[in-house]
């Protein structure tokens, strides 16, 4: 096929790399101080630069692409509803974007009604928050710190992690808060039970100082992704809703990262009991083969909007073909048993595997996950528990950190490097061998970062 030919064609890949950056404005960067590598292919797992080189995708393109790169069933319905009916605008009914709310309503918590589309997720999040203002008519959201919620104004705004300081706030309704984190417990809890309690115990007081009837929503990941694989320690999730409940506040879980199967379950949160009001989504829906994302919106929320209209709307909401791709997106979880597999995988393989190599390297402070979303985190000193690379270190900083990034490339795996964690967020149709091969290619790049402990 074409990719293929252009393998080794020094020329096409100049052209690539010279159009990009002459013309290509890059996300989060210097635009001066990136070189991205031009990819010419991608099938199933893996990637292909130019010359030839390959690369197990470990990333999923930020965690993204869960059915793995041109799957067959995405590609044809694309395909398909391209040759149908390729676009129409929001306020005409389609089929395709119809079925596609239907099934995800039907899968995502019990009380949910509806689906407003959005084009990717930060948007998700602000149609969210702009939902549960008019609903409750309070205006305060409540973060989380350690969070990423995108990069839109409310969205970066609400966003927990460094990424927001440069920008300022832009959103003035916003609050942060700490959640359970044990090995970095802020609360100084000794277990995770503990940290359960306490955790609860602040969001209370924060709620309080802040005045329960300011506070429309408090938004959180089920399972926090970028900033750490954060699972909810015991009876956490369901303690937010507790308050939630008590003080009529909304509970929004953002799940664009985490759901669609990244944990083993459609949404995160079905693995911890709890009904959220507002779901946010995106990513996997479709495995971004075209943009889309999405709010789930509950029964109440969405009576509010029965009579009186909601304020706000998107040209490319409930776009046919991203529409068409998340139809496929059920169908091929179904026939495959995604879900099934990636418990399977998750418990079987990577944990036990994780748990091997935190024993060996003590360049590795702890590993936590489930399905295929895990963290290994990188410590300069086991017992400090100080990070391989600072918060929010730059240059010299992480040199470290990026050598063992470095290493795994090295070894043909492309990891998702955050912070000081190398995290483990393959397609969910990776093969038990490929996972097997990635985690040891993993293993062995820890090498350089052991070399940095006690420096
Ligand atoms: N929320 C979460 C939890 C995310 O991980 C992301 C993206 N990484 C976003 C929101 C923003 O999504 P997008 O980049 O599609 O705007």
């Amino acid at each position: 096929n074409g990719a293929e030919q252009s393998f080794g064609d020094t020329e096409a890949q100049r052209e690539v790399r010279e159009n990009d950056r002459q013309y290509v404005f890059h996300s989060w960067s210097a635009q001066g101080a990136i070189n991205p590598l031009p990819i010419a292919k991608g099938e199933g797992v893996r990637f292909w630069d130019y010359d030839g080189t390959e690369y197990l995708d470990f990333s999923s393109q930020l965690v993204n692409l869960n059915l793995g790169h041109q799957h067959p069933g995405l590609v044809k319905a694309i395909q398909d509803q391209a040759g149908r009916l390729a676009t129409i605008q929001p306020a005409m009914a389609n089929d395709v974007r119809g079925e596609l709310a239907k099934r995800i309503v039907e899968h995502s918590f019990e009380g949910a009604r509806s689906v407003f589309f959005t084009n990717g997720g930060a948007d998700a999040v602000e149609y969210a928050v702009r939902m549960a203002r008019h609903h409750t008519g309070r205006q305060k959201v409540l973060a989380r710190y350690r969070s990423y919620h995108g990069s839109t104004s409310t969205a970066i705004t609400l966003t927990g992690e460094p990424r927001r300081w440069a920008n300022g706030t832009l959103d003035a309704g916003v609050v942060h808060f700490h959640g359970p984190y044990p090995y970095r417990s802020v609360f100084y809890s000794e277990t995770p039970e503990q940290e359960t309690e306490r955790a609860l115990a602040h969001l209370r007081a924060t709620i309080e100082l802040e005045g329960p009837a300011t506070i429309a929503a408090i938004i959180l990941e089920s399972v926090t992704g970028t900033n750490g694989i954060l699972i909810p320690t015991p009876g956490y999730l369901a303690g937010v809703r507790a308050l939630c409940d008590e003080f009529g506040i909304l509970l929004i879980a953002d799940e664009v990262m985490a759901g669609f199967g990244r944990t083993g379950h459609w949404f995160a949160f079905q693995a911890f009991d709890v009904h959220p009001d507002l779901v946010t989504f995106a990513k996997g829906v479709n495995s971004g083969y075209v943009p889309l994302g999405g709010v789930v919106i509950s029964e109440a929320v969405h009576q509010t909007f029965d009579q009186k209209p909601f304020p706000g709307g998107l040209t490319y909401s409930g776009h046919p073909l991203g529409a068409a791709a998340g139809v496929a997106t059920f169908d091929i979880f179904e026939d495959e048993g995604i879900l099934e597999r990636v418990r399977d995988l998750g418990e079987r393989v990577v944990g036990p595997r994780l748990r091997e190599i935190a024993e060996k390297h003590p360049s590795v402070g702890e590993v936590r996950g489930t399905g295929l979303f895990w963290a290994i985190e990188l410590v300069k000193d086991p017992d400090t528990r100080e990070p391989l690379i600072p918060f929010n270190a730059a240059g010299e900083a992480a040199a470290p950190f990026n050598a063992v990034v470095a290493a795994c490339k090295q070894a043909g795996l492309w990891p998702f490097a955050a912070g000081n964690r190398l995290q483990v967020a393959p397609p969910l149709i990776i093969s038990e061998e490929d996972l097997v091969k990635g985690l040891d290619i993993i293993d062995e790049a820890l090498n350089v970062a052991d070399g940095y402990v006690g420096e």
